[in-house]
């Protein structure tokens, strides 16, 4: 099942070029309240919402997805994760180039583990990545993100799988300077996620996503997820051991090597054959510091 959330707030189930309007299965939503349980409350039901979404699907108004406003697939999430060195490749082009190691060791991610990006940093599908103003170059990394449905904590690696929701493409845009990782990967618009969600159901094996990044057309990334330091499920055990992962929450899985700079105007592209195609546009300059 390929969900997605479009226009102002609705759900779709994405069928080829058309999307199936499938937002009355949210009807009895509870109300957001000042206390509401942490995380995203429709990958909180998702279980229960799929033989609902699949029973409407059939009789939904049907829209054409070039006419509607894609949005992330996932609205709220308590905490997007990232990963910060989970391909060998791009482990390899971290240690040999200054730009990206700015002088700090370049440890593998066991040793150092995971990091976390700003939620105010989530974007989705043909969002302006704005660039901001602050010195170093900003950079594209193309990945993977898991999307968890299940709560937990203290996940092992074999029961981890059944805490996912599914999956979707992302990039983990990245300022390049000698700022902390949280800050440098938190900018407004940082966090993109999209173009929707291919439910956990659809895709048993994540080891068989493969993806291209490009820009401007040109290619610069290739990744597949066998490729990873930490699989899926492990590095949902490695976090999960920290902090209680909530339904929603984001884990970018890693990038692969071909990481560069981006400029003002440029077309960033992420594509898979299982996921979809995630497509951003840089702004058109870089932000005036106050
Ligand atoms: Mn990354």
């Amino acid at each position: 099942m390929r969900l997605c959330r479009f226009d102002d707030d609705r759900l779709g189930l994405v069928e080829g070029e058309f999307l199936r309007d499938v937002t009355a299965v949210l009807a009895d939503l509870p109300a957001r309240t000042w206390s509401r349980p942490p995380g995203d409350p429709v990958m909180a039901r998702l279980d229960e919402l799929r033989p609902r979404i699949a029973a409407l699907a059939g009789t939904a108004p049907r829209l054409s997805l070039a006419d509607v406003a894609l949005a992330a697939p996932v609205a709220t999430p308590s905490k997007i994760i990232g990963a910060p060195v989970n391909f060998r490749d791009h482990l390899e082009e971290a240690r040999f180039d200054r730009a990206l190691h700015q002088d700090r060791a370049v440890h593998p991610i066991d040793e150092i583990g995971c990091f976390l990006k700003a939620n105010s940093a989530l974007a989705g599908p043909n969002s302006t990545v704005p660039l901001p103003p602050v010195g170093g170059r900003v950079d594209h990394e193309g990945e993977v993100a898991v999307v968890i449905g299940r709560p937990g904590r203290g996940i092992a690696v074999a029961d981890a799988m059944a805490h996912v929701a599914g999956y979707t493409l992302a990039l983990d845009m990245t300022v390049r300077g000698p700022q902390d990782r949280s800050l440098r990967k938190s900018c407004d618009g940082f966090a993109v996620i999209g173009p929707w969600l291919v439910t956990a159901d659809a895709l048993a094996e994540p080891a068989a996503i493969a993806f291209t990044l490009a820009v401007n057309g040109q290619p610069r990334q290739h990744g597949r997820l066998t490729h990873l330091i930490r699989s899926v499920p492990e590095l949902i055990a490695m976090v999960s051991a920290f902090y209680t992962l909530h339904p929603g929450d984001v884990i970018m899985t890693g990038t692969p090597a071909g990481v560069g700079p981006v400029a003002p105007d440029d077309r960033i592209t992420v594509v898979s054959e299982l996921l979809g195609s995630l497509c951003v546009t840089v702004a058109a300059a870089r932000e005036r510091a106050a």
